[in-house]
Order: structure tokens, then sequence, then C-alpha cells
């Protein structure tokens, strides 16, 4: 029988000597109570909170669980370097070993800089980008999200105007308005960034036009701008290189993070030649950036991503997923707008543009045994087999039918308004 006793003092323990108990993306503060804030354990596919209540985890961290929680040759590697020497005073030999994995696996790949964050991946994209040619200007295309630094953090406070003096927002998915944006700031782009599909929470997500994708291309070639793809989120989890790579377009920077090796922190900047000289001037570290444990997990997490086939059954398991959440929901008199690509699926409810259906949804699923973002994309992991997404399938029957008693009665969530309202 779920419970959230424990849940519920831990959160207020924190509300004491956390701000607001938890911050950043991993808060709940946004979510329905029920959601958890605490873990105690995870494996495989799923998760237990501090209560003891599992569930089946389709958040995966946010993305770095790509081939499931504690996946056995993953964590070997790791703990076999975590003997030999982690944060030494120097890099382990490895470094060499994984920037040369990374640019025999990712096609614009020549080198390779290791971090810990996505947003450090980001913010080094941008500085080689200033550096390439000492030019200011950044375009950013509105609203998407590129990490939580002062030129890129969704929050307005403690942000100053000059943090984003240089950065000019242009209409993701648009070639015109990137077209206007390097018109007006002709001769003074430095970069452009671009997510390699739109996934922003709270809207349905979709995969670029060709063209759009094509003209960014060609406007920083004209322009001696870089082309900097943020695979922080999406990178390996659409395809076995750069996200753009089917699209047959090569950038010249690519931020990746997250699943680069499954849940060990590590991050990467990969740049082409064209970059190098830029990436040779600027002054970037940090102390546990050249840490050796995460580089060894990483070598490992790119050789099952070379060996094994991970991206086709994660792609089975989100179509599946998909398939099944489609039937249940007309079954039950609902209706889903499913968005995204199958293997990282945003799963919103039509017309709900309050989202109180799809929170209240999300608490029945919780309350038997299935995590669900109900705002974020969801994120597959190999550990999603067949027989987990039946498990899901047959928990989220019930909550539909729950919902239907439910919903009537359901309530905007007050944190949620007030956070869209501005
Ligand atoms: N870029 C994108 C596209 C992301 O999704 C994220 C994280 N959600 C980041 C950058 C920042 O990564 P991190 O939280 O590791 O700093």
């Amino acid at each position: 029988m779920w419970s959230n006793t424990k849940g519920r003092e831990l959160k207020e323990r924190a509300l004491r000597v956390i701000p607001n108990g938890m911050y950043g993306h991993e808060s709940t503060r946004l979510l329905p109570e029920e959601f958890p804030q605490f873990f105690s354990q995870a494996e495989g596919a799923k998760i237990w909170d501090a209560d003891g209540n599992s569930y089946v985890d389709f958040v995966c961290a946010y993305g770095p669980n790509l081939f499931g929680h504690g996946y056995a040759p993953i964590e070997e590697a790791a703990r076999r370097q975590q003997m030999l020497g982690d944060t030494m005073t120097g890099p382990s030999e490895i470094m060499v070993d994984l920037a040369e994995a990374f640019v025999s696996q990712v096609a614009h790949a020549d080198w390779a800089m290791f971090c810990k964050n996505g947003t450090d991946a980001t913010t080094m994209a941008m500085t080689v980008a200033r550096a390439h040619r000492n030019r200011k200007i950044i375009l950013y295309a509105k609203g998407t999200y590129h990490g939580a630094a002062p030129w890129c953090t969704p929050r307005p406070a403690g942000i100053i105007p000059e943090d984003r003096a240089a950065i000019v927002y242009y209409e993701y998915n648009d070639p015109e308005s990137l077209a206007d944006a390097f018109k007006q700031y002709d001769g003074q782009v430095a970069g452009v960034f671009a997510t390699p599909i739109r996934h922003e929470v709270f809207i349905d997500n979709f995969e670029p036009d060709l063209k759009y994708v094509q003209t960014a291309r060609r406007l920083c070639d004209e322009n001696d701008a870089l082309l900097i793809v943020d695979d922080v989120r999406a990178g390996f989890r659409l395809a076995r290189g750069c996200s753009w790579e089917p699209l047959g377009v090569l950038p010249d920077l690519a931020c990746f993070g997250k699943a680069i090796a499954n849940g060990y922190p590590i991050s990467a900047l990969l740049g082409s030649d064209k970059a190098r000289a830029a990436a040779q001037e600027i002054f970037v570290t940090g102390s546990f950036w050249f840490s050796a444990t995460p580089m060894a997990a990483a070598i490992e997490t790119l050789h099952q991503i070379r060996t094994t086939d991970y991206l086709e059954k994660t792609k089975e398991a989100g179509a599946a997923l998909r398939a099944g959440l489609d039937q249940q929901a007309a079954a039950h008199g609902f209706q889903l707008r499913q968005t995204g690509p199958a293997e990282m699926p945003q799963i919103l409810f039509a017309e709900d543009p309050d989202f109180r259906i799809g929170y209240a949804w999300s608490v029945e699923c919780l309350k038997r045994g299935v995590y669900l973002h109900p705002y974020h994309n969801q994120f597959m992991s190999l550990a999603h087999d067949e027989r987990i997404i039946a498990e899901t399938l047959a928990a989220t029957d019930l909550a539909f039918e729950a919902l239907k008693g439910t919903v009537g009665s359901a309530e905007p969530n007050p944190n949620l308004m007030k956070l869209l309202a501005h």
C-alpha cells in the first residue's frame, strides 16, 4: 500500500535547511504534493522513494540513465577505476582513451573537452564560439533550455540585463528569423545555439524541419559563426552520434552530458578542427572535471552504445508505451497529446491548459507504482523491457479508471499557476 509519511517528514525537515526544501529541475515544488522528493534506491527501470514505495522510473534522473540504473558492465568499469584512483593531481590516462572514443563515435568531433554538467558544456561552447572570431553575439532560440548559468537560466531572479546583453533570441524552427538575426547583427555573430529537437517542458515536443537545420548550417558557414548543437538532453538517445547526424547536418560544437556515463557525473564539449584554435585559447576548468571514475563509466557507456541494440530497444519500448497509453485513454474517454520521439516521449492531455487532468492522472499512476512526469518529456532506458512496459500499462489502465472518478474535482496546482502566470 502506497504511503508517504516519511517523504512528507523529509520535505518538512528539508524546508528548514535547504532553500525551498530543494531547488532546480529536480525540485518537486511544481509537481503534485504526492510526488516524492527523496529516493533511497534505484535498480534497472525502478526507483524506490524514502517510504519504500517502488516506481517504474520514466524520468531516468531527467536523462542520465540510458541503460537502466546500476547497469552491471558500466558499474564494473567505474568500480575498477575507483579502486585505482579517481580525483588525482591530473587526469588518468583514460582521459585520452575517452577523447579518442568520442572522436571516433561522433562525426563532427575532432577533439573533446570534459566537464561535469550540461551547463558547463554549453557555457564552454559559448566561450569557444566567442573566442573563435572575437565576437560577442550569441543567437539563442527563444524558450529553449541550455542550462542554469546567468546567460541561460529560465528564471529572472538574480540575473542582470548585462548577463544577456549579447544574447539575441530567434524563433526555433524558423529559418527566416535566424536569417533576420544574422542580418541585424551582420559580422557580429559568434555562434548559434540549437537544441536538436524542441523538447521543452509544458509544450508539445517536435523534431525540427530539415530546412531550419540546413539554414542554420549555411548561415553559420556564410558568416563564419559556429553552429552549436546542445545535445545534453537528447545525446545518444536519438542517434549513436550527434542528434543532427541523421539529418546530414554536422555542427562545429556539440554539448553532451546526461546519458554519456549512464548516471556518472561527466559532460563533454565535442568540437571540429575549425573550433580547435579557439578551444586552445580559453581558460576553463573545475576541481572535479578530470575525475577518472566517470570517465571509465563513459568509456564503457560508449562501448555499450556501439555494441548493443539499446537505441532500437528504447525506440520500441517508447512506441509500445505510447500505443498502449493512447488505446487506454480512448477506452476511458480521455485524449492524450503524445509528441516528440517515442524514446523521449512528451505525454500531455488534450484540452488541459492548466494541466489539472495530467496532474491528477500522474498521481494515480504514482500510487500504482509508475513515475511519469506531468509536464517534462519522459526517457526510456534499455531496462524498460517488454515486462516493464506490460507492468506499466497494467497500472496506467487502473490510473485512467481512477481518474474518471477524480477528474471532476481536480484543481490546478497553485505553485504551477504562479509560475505560468509570469
Ligand atoms: N541543455 C539541455 C538541452 C538540457 O536539457 C539540460 C538539462 N536539463 C542542460 C543543458 C543543462 O544540463 P545540467 O543540468 O547538467 O547542467
